[in-house]
């Protein structure tokens, strides 16, 4: 049993202020796999006071300097692949050959990106030829607390870390308790890349606890938070008293518009997108929208792609998809399989209960309904398992009409072979992203969403700017 009690404050490892043990529950067997402990508000304080003091050297360290710090970070990440994909396999249920590619992946996504961004990132400009001695200056934010989930932990974790030491802000990272360990080996690499110390510190806990401690601190100027739409709303509430700012990357219901002239693999591509990471994702494409002509067929397709789709162990190699998170989740996602059925949707693939042979361990079967509408709660509620809904639909105008009735506006994705109608449907979803036929985001490209999806952008010269104050001067003296 992996024993990791301690916290990382201003450069040390330490022990909690207060004994507080938490299991880490590995979702493949039911079984802990370590023990952390859950901070207190005074391991909290002591955190914040940390970066607050270390704040003002952080700022004055020149933009190059801590450039190349992150750049030291990317180094040291090559070289913990494999123990972060081994922790995010065991803590959130991640498959280890997709853990060492795509979850382990991301986070040197990301901080590459910044460091490309970041270098052509002008700090301080000229508001422009007509106003010679106006000054704009991108200064810290100041102390942000981020707040991440476990669903995609070291990919949400560089994109906030990333920014904010890019950006001159000192830092508070709260993990999210079922995902600590990731972020363990995160704050280690942070030690050895030789951020001075307080610049980033780490406090494990709950939401509750250290989380609420966090987003209403007086001396926290910023919260980034990553997670769900409820606690998103919770920590505003709470980060209102002291006005802070408030970066939220929150759910998603996004819509996959198929239309009748899609390519052949479309179906299967949203199929397999959507069960990705166990259906846990914010931006996964889980409302299938289909054209009337090709809605029987698609439904047909989604099914024997969903049925052939292999559950199995975390620890296993190979390309099948893992368990859900935990016990809480996989309730959650039982509850509504069966208010699809109990509301009259068509049940295609999967259902209720774990796959055949799976006895214990937190496995889902892959799931599709068909003949959805948009008003059943499996339409409307951010499901975050492995459950696909296929609703028909007649015309672009219908579809637009569909895709846009949703709190949420995170990912909307097309399929079509019109050109000019794909460009039509990506001016009109209201998402903070839209991707088509089969074709994601380029590098630096900003994620984010819309409505109850949140706001602000990460990624990128965006992310880093979301860390930045912009002050205006007037009276500059042209040296
Ligand atoms: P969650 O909201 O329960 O927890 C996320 C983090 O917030 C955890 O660290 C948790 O401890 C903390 N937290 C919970 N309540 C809090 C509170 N009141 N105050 C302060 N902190 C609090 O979410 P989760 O279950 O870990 O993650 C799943 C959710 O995250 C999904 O809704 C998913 O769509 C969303 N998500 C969004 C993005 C995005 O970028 N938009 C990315 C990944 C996940």
């Amino acid at each position: 049993m992996i024993e990791k009690r301690q916290f990382y404050i201003n450069g040390q490892w330490v022990d909690p202020q207060q004994a507080q043990d938490h299991p880490v529950i590995d979702p493949s067997t039911e079984d802990a796999c370590a023990v952390i402990s859950l901070g207190s508000d005074a391991d909290a304080d002591a955190a914040v006071a940390a970066a607050r003091a270390a704040l003002p050297g952080w700022m004055a360290t020149p933009a190059a300097d801590r450039i190349a710090l992150v750049e030291k970070l990317i180094d040291i990440y090559k070289t913990r692949g494999e123990d972060l994909a081994q922790a995010m396999s065991a803590e959130m249920g991640a498959p280890i050959d997709m853990a060492r590619t795509q979850q382990v992946g991301a986070g040197i996504f990301h901080l590459k990106n910044f460091i490309r961004a970041a270098k052509a990132f002008q700090f301080e400009k000229p508001l422009g030829d007509h106003a010679p001695n106006d000054m704009l200056i991108h200064e810290a934010v100041g102390v942000a607390a981020l707040i991440t989930p476990w669903n995609w932990p070291m990919n949400q974790i560089t994109l906030k870390v990333g920014a904010a030491a890019i950006a001159g802000c000192t830092m508070v990272l709260k993990p999210s308790e079922e995902s600590p360990l990731d972020a363990m080996i995160f704050a280690e690499m942070m030690d050895e890349a030789g951020f001075p110390a307080g610049v980033f510190n780490l406090v494990n806990g709950d939401g509750v606890g250290v989380g609420s401690r966090l987003s209403g601190h007086p001396d926290v100027d910023m919260v980034s938070f990553t997670g769900s739409t409820r606690a998103g709303t919770l920590i505003s509430k709470n980060a209102a008293d002291t006005l802070k700012k408030v970066h939220l990357e929150l759910g998603g219901k996004g819509a996959n518009v198929i239309f009748d002239d899609a390519d052949e693999k479309a179906v299967k591509r949203g199929v397999l997108h959507m069960m990705n990471n166990t259906g846990q994702s914010c931006n996964a494409p889980s409302r299938m929208l289909v054209q009337r002509g090709v809605y029987d067929k698609a439904v047909a397709t989604a099914a024997e792609v969903a049925g052939k789709i292999a559950v199995g162990n975390a620890h296993d190699e190979g390309r099948h998809i893992g368990p859900v998170v935990n016990e809480v989740q996989w309730n959650k996602i039982q509850a509504l399989i069966q208010v699809g059925i109990d509301e009259g949707a068509r049940l295609v693939a999967g259902g209720t209960g774990r796959p055949d042979g799976l006895n214990r361990g937190f496995y889902v079967k892959p799931t599709v309904f068909g003949d959805v509408n948009n008003d059943m709660r499996v339409a409307r509620e951010e499901i975050f398992g492995p459950v696909l809904v296929i609703i028909p639909f007649d015309t672009e105008e219908d579809a637009v009409a569909i895709a846009n009735d949703t709190p949420y506006g995170l990912t909307n994705y097309v399929q079509t072979g019109d050109g000019a109608r794909a460009n039509r449907m990506a001016r009109a979803l209201r998402s903070g992203m839209v991707e088509m036929n089969g074709q994601g985001r380029s590098a630096g490209a900003p994620f984010g969403g819309m409505k109850q999806s949140g706001n602000g952008r990460e990624g990128g010269s965006w992310g880093i700017d979301d860390f930045l104050e912009v002050k205006a001067i007037g009276g500059w003296t042209v040296e």
